[in-house]
């Protein structure tokens, strides 16, 4: 579950969507993006490169490709538009074109080399294939070795004709300044908690209580909540996680050792969704705590959340959030893991088993 991997063959509800009615790109929220992109296709004043940024599954990609579809659409209903189902249309969705290159570090947490950027300009600098553009979509680019990113630099002061470079990032500032300012930036925000879970119901069918955990659950991303509706193991597995953190509040010291102790053994990208599901918790406690009326994240923990402010306060609440934040900054730094979740684990405090 490294990535919310968004599953495109589910996502792709233009077939219904082309009978019924619309005439539009089918992106759930992020209109003022989808108008503001479509108008450089009609008006003819497309850019060479566009920085889609916000957090992941938020539908960074999912509109970078709609883009890429409306650029190269073999029958548009309208200039700006994409039928959906034309070769190319249908090709692009499934990131498998000719002419769209997709760039991005090995695993996510990677790191994109700069010779992928170097292949990429080489492919770049032939003509389409069969599409009006090519497209390339680099994803992740914060993921980018510095090298690859001045390299990229160089394409983005001079791109080709009939070339449109496509990035994604979690946020503008963790790019070179010199990339952000070459790019049309998009950024792109979560939908409102209520707005998705509206959404998950209308348009895929899940059922409500479903709907509003995986809305709480993703923030309001669209691209998270399908892929835990997707995929009932990763669910299952943050689900575990989430029991694991309750149940270790209430956990005297060598229980929290035990815990940590096959930490040793345990790939960093596993203990970084960990450390997530849990700073996660903390955050939730932490606005509880606080009184701050903004929704929580794990929904289905509302009543532990509850006492769990209760008992801890917004003091520590927030010590244990920044100290989570630190911990994710210290596994890229290579120390011990299981030191490092030990020294996690001994710095919460102790819940009574009564909360
Ligand atoms: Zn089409």
């Amino acid at each position: 579950m490294a990535e919310f991997s968004v599953n495109f063959r589910r996502l792709s509800i233009y077939q219904d969507c082309a009978t019924i009615h619309c005439m539009n790109w089918n992106v759930l929220g992020h209109e003022w993006a989808e108008a503001l992109l479509k108008q450089h296709i009609a008006r003819d004043q497309v850019r060479h490169a566009y920085l889609f940024t916000g957090p992941p599954g938020v539908g960074r990609r999912t509109l970078a490709l709609r883009f890429a579809q409306a650029l190269n659409c073999l029958q548009p209903p309208a200039p700006g538009e994409a039928c959906g189902v034309c070769r190319m249309c249908t090709q692009i969705e499934r990131m498998q074109q000719a002419d769209l290159a997709i760039v991005a570090a090995e695993t996510v947490g990677g790191t994109l080399k700069v010779d992928q950027v170097r292949e990429l300009q080489h492919t770049l600098s032939l003509t389409p294939y069969e599409a009006r553009y090519r497209v390339a979509l680099l994803l992740r680019f914060q993921e980018a070795h510095i090298s690859a990113q001045n390299a990229l630099l160089k394409t983005l002061e001079e791109a080709p004709e009939k070339v449109i470079l496509l990035l994604t990032t979690d946020a503008a500032e963790n790019l070179l300044p010199t990339i952000v300012s070459r790019c049309e930036v998009l950024r792109l925000r979560a939908l409102s908690v209520g707005r998705l879970a509206e959404a998950l119901q209308d348009r895929w069918q899940i059922p409500a209580e479903e709907a509003r955990m995986l809305a709480h659950l993703s923030g309001g991303r669209t691209g998270k909540a399908l892929f835990f509706h997707d995929d009932p193991e990763a669910l299952a597995m943050r689900r575990e996680w989430g029991e694991d953190f309750v149940r270790l509040l209430t956990s005297p010291r060598r229980e929290r050792f035990a815990y940590a102790d096959p930490f040793r053994k345990k790939e960093r990208e596993e203990i970084r969704e960990i450390y997530q599901v849990w700073l996660s918790f903390w955050r939730d406690i932490l606005l509880v705590a606080s009184g701050a009326e903004v929704p929580i994240v794990n929904l289905e923990w509302e009543k532990d959340i509850t006492s769990l402010a209760g008992a801890t306060g917004p003091r520590t609440a927030r010590i244990c959030t920044t100290n989570l934040e630190q911990g994710l900054i210290q596994l890229d730094q290579n120390l011990n893991r299981q030191l490092l979740t030990e020294v996690l684990l001994m710095d919460w405090p102790r819940v009574s088993e009564s909360v």
